[in-house]
């Protein structure tokens, strides 16, 4: 089983697979429609904006933890 190099979700199904094309190291919601990886400033920004809803935090406060995650994984490390 693969991990998101970008994200760390668990590829468990195809359907998981950006345009179901299991030679990709990165999940569909790090894709973009045409199966290309999302950058690192569109994940933290998408990040942060989904930490600052469902914690009820400050915005740039979501933005930093959302930068010390991404970091953690293989697609960002050494940002
Ligand atoms: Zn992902």
């Amino acid at each position: 089983m693969k991990m998101c190099i970008s994200c760390g979700m668990p590829m468990t199904s195809i359907s998981d697979y950006p345009l179901q094309d299991i030679s990709k190291n990165y999940c569909k919601y790090c894709a973009h429609a045409d199966g290309t990886m999302k950058t690192f400033h569109e994940k933290l920004t998408i990040l942060s904006i989904h930490y600052a809803n469902h914690h009820n935090i400050e915005y740039e406060i979501a933005k930093d933890i959302a930068y010390r995650v991404l970091r953690k994984l293989p697609a960002w490390r050494g940002r």
